[in-house]
């Protein structure tokens, strides 16, 4: 999807102010020579921007405003080093609350609604996003924050909250405590709106069991604003996003070259009227595809696709990019099968193809021919690549404390 006409202008409009900034991007771009924009090549061939930067401007280097214009920073942490920070001004928390309130709208939430916001609030984005949209849509807002399982349920019911929002796990334990406290028809809810982390479908289908909602998943990163950039509509045919506020590319995580419409790769995201921490061509590491077309729906704004997983997990294999989460999808369907796993690839070179083998632990009670057999063709038809599965009984594989190594690939060590 290219930049359109007025897209174009703001992101120029971008580049020239913050050449005039002494911020880090400021500096970048003047080193580079870099002037402005007037063509979607021009702007493909602007660097991308990415976390590592923030992580160099720690704290307030990319600050692309005065102080006194800055009203409120939110920060990220990674997993390793320093967190990031990213200064607000008030248009921004405001642009941040529209797009909030639009993602509420889309899901069909109105100023009649009761929203209960149990993400956390403080220096991340996730509580105090979900309530200034809801103040925003000016519905009534019960602000509770993590944890506190009794106090949720008490407030659910005596106030008869309509909305949920949460983490999909936070959601999974409430649906389950309602479900075991047999409250089910003392509350009111109609529908849950979760953060797009990725989730299973067992998931989802007991969340939905237990509560009987609809749900909808809300985008978003901290580095952009924070979540409420898009949500899925009705149709669950892939979430809308914003494109008055950010334009999203698709590139291919390898090259940097950008996909066409429809094509998996990385999302890469370009603030378009941002003032605080403008980012133009930030990567994500989150891989989708833009779904082309319009939605039944008939709301204008692009679609992307559920989040498929990160870039850095992205495995391939005969041409078909995998990652471990399909695998973990598609183990959950098979009685006996463990969650635990591990991928071999390695290149045959007599044959010259690759092999690809899935370990995987399996309870004595099944029979470990028929599971596998199963588990082989799950494969081919959802994935298109068909392994040569060993199942070993559980226990067999190693534990770690740290996050498993799922996938070892030797087609690459031996370069
Ligand atoms: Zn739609």
């Amino acid at each position: 999807m290219k930049l359109n006409d007025t897209q174009l202008r703001q992101v120029d409009a971008q580049i020239k102010r913050l050449i005039q900034t002494d911020s880090y991007y400021g500096k970048i771009y003047r080193e580079k020579g870099i002037e402005g924009i007037g063509s979607q090549e021009d702007f493909e061939k602007l660097p991308f921007s990415s976390k590592d930067d923030l992580r160099n401007a720690y704290p307030l280097g990319i600050q692309a405003v005065p102080d006194e214009e800055v009203v409120r920073i939110h920060s990220s942490s990674g997993t390793t080093g320093k967190p990031v920070i990213i200064p607000y001004t008030a248009k921004d928390v405001d642009d941040w609350a529209i797009m909030f309130a639009r993602c509420y709208e889309t899901a069909g939430i109105t100023n009649k609604d009761r929203i209960q916001i149990t993400p956390g609030y403080g220096l991340w984005t996730a509580g105090i996003g979900f309530q200034a949209g809801c103040e925003k849509l000016g519905a009534m807002c019960i602000p509770m924050g993590p944890g506190n399982t009794d106090k949720q349920l008490q407030m659910m019911v005596d106030l008869q909250t309509t909305v949920i929002t949460a983490t999909s796990s936070y959601a999974l334990l409430l649906s389950e405590e309602i479900n075991q406290r047999g409250i089910k028809n003392e509350i009111c809810l109609k529908k849950g709106v979760f953060g797009s982390e990725r989730w299973s479908e067992k998931m989802r289908n007991t969340i939905k069991e237990n509560l009987g909602i609809e749900l909808y998943d809300i985008y978003g990163l901290t580095e952009i604003y924070g979540p409420g950039i898009g949500i899925n509509c009705e149709h669950e045919t892939g979430m809308h996003y914003w494109d008055d506020y950010i334009y999203i590319e698709i590139i291919d995580p390898k090259t940097g070259r950008s996909v066409p419409d429809g094509e998996e790769g990385e999302i890469v995201i370009t603030t378009l009227v941002k003032e605080g921490a403008p980012l133009l061509r930030f990567r994500t590491h989150d891989i989708s595809r833009i779904i082309p077309g319009e939605c039944p729906c008939g709301r204008k704004y692009p679609r992307l696709d559920i989040i498929k997983g990160r870039s850095d997990d992205m495995f391939k294999v005969h041409g078909v990019n995998m990652f471990p989460s399909q695998v973990e999808d598609l183990l959950q369907l098979v009685d006996g099968a463990s969650s635990e796993y591990n991928v071999t690839i390695a290149h045959d070179d007599s044959k010259n193809k690759d092999i690809m083998i899935v370990t995987v632990e399996v309870e004595g009670r099944v029979d470990f021919e028929e599971a596998a057999a199963k588990i082989r063709n799950l494969f081919k038809s959802r994935i298109g690549v068909t392994p040569k599965i060993t199942p070993v009984p559980v226990g067999t594989l190693p534990r770690s404390e740290k996050k498993t190594k799922r996938v070892t690939d030797y087609r690459f060590e031996n370069q």
